[in-house]
């Protein structure tokens, strides 16, 4: 049975999201989506709001987030142009799904754990700013901190840059100054797939590859790669994916053993984007999922 009542991906203010919690379950329901899952970037914070604004609103809500993990397998520029990414993978994103009541233990430890991958992001920031100082680009902290909402990140700092006419675009910001390897990143290590898996694990939950048409990889590489760490499912309706990529990862998921999960990735109304309306095959998503 093909349900599109599903969205298991998206962002509020709690990350780079421009909608509230409130805002966000509202949308979720005009749009009809009956089973939905928050998933900030590397934090849980908007949890408890997101319980009660979907239970006000006849929702079943899946505690989920969304962990900046390393890039594990190399990528290949053909793929990546043909998919019109312009820019090698910095990270790669695993979505972590929670049983509605978490296995309490295994919650704590992955919360202790979870903690400073987030509050990272701000001295990770101070230090990229004082590089970009020192390159002679009066950038005030203060100013890129008011830019965002929740969880700054180096978008924020580009748009600072371009506003100070120091850089014409985004993306020269990051060709030039903020991307991998160029001179005002700060890098920091990242958790791998298996170790965010075992600790989502742990709490009763379960993991999947997020919009894994981004990396460059091909696809059924990727997929054992996810099987070796113990990777539960792959994002493979993503919004951005052709029909051609869902039916291919959808297949290939079956194949190895693994589940397919569901995401809008909604961050904003702009662009004409809105949240469900994604037909996904209900008995392919994990049963932490289905059974919700
Ligand atoms: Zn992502
Ligand atoms: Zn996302």
């Amino acid at each position: 049975m093909w349900s599109s009542s599903f969205d298991l991906h998206c962002h509020t203010t709690h990350s780079d999201g421009s909608l509230s919690v409130e805002e966000l379950a509202d949308a979720m329901q005009q749009q009809s989506v009956r089973v939905w899952s928050l998933t900030d970037h590397d934090t849980i914070a908007g949890w408890d709001e997101a319980k009660v604004a979907a239970a006000e609103r006849g929702i079943v809500f899946v505690p989920g987030v969304e962990l900046t993990c390393d890039v594990e397998l190399p990528w290949d520029e053909g793929i990546l142009a043909s998919n019109a990414r312009h820019r090698p993978p910095s990270s790669w994103h695993l979505l972590a799904y929670f049983p509605y009541n978490p296995i309490a233990e295994g919650l704590k430890k992955f919360e202790e754990w979870l903690a400073p991958l987030h509050e990272d992001r701000v001295p990770r920031m101070l230090e990229m700013i004082d590089k970009v100082n020192a390159f002679g680009m009066a950038i005030n902290a203060e100013d890129v901190m008011s830019r965002a909402k929740g969880s700054v990140g180096r978008p924020h700092l580009a748009l600072a840059m371009m506003d100070a006419g120091y850089v014409n675009s985004m993306n020269e910001a990051f060709e030039k100054w903020l991307g991998d390897g160029r001179p005002c990143n700060v890098e920091r290590p990242k958790p791998s797939l298996a170790e965010a898996t075992a600790l989502v694990h742990a709490a009763g939950g379960i993991t999947s590859l997020a919009h894994p048409r981004y990396y460059g990889v091909e696809y059924e590489a990727l997929i054992q790669h996810l099987k070796a760490s113990n990777v539960d499912a792959i994002e493979a309706f993503h919004r951005s994916h052709s029909d051609e990529d869902r039916h291919r990862l959808w297949m290939l998921a079956e194949q190895y053993g693994l589940g397919v999960t569901v995401g809008s990735d909604f961050h904003s109304f702009n662009g004409g984007h809105r949240p469900g309306h994604m037909p996904v095959i209900v008995k392919s998503l994990p049963r932490l999922i289905s059974s919700a």
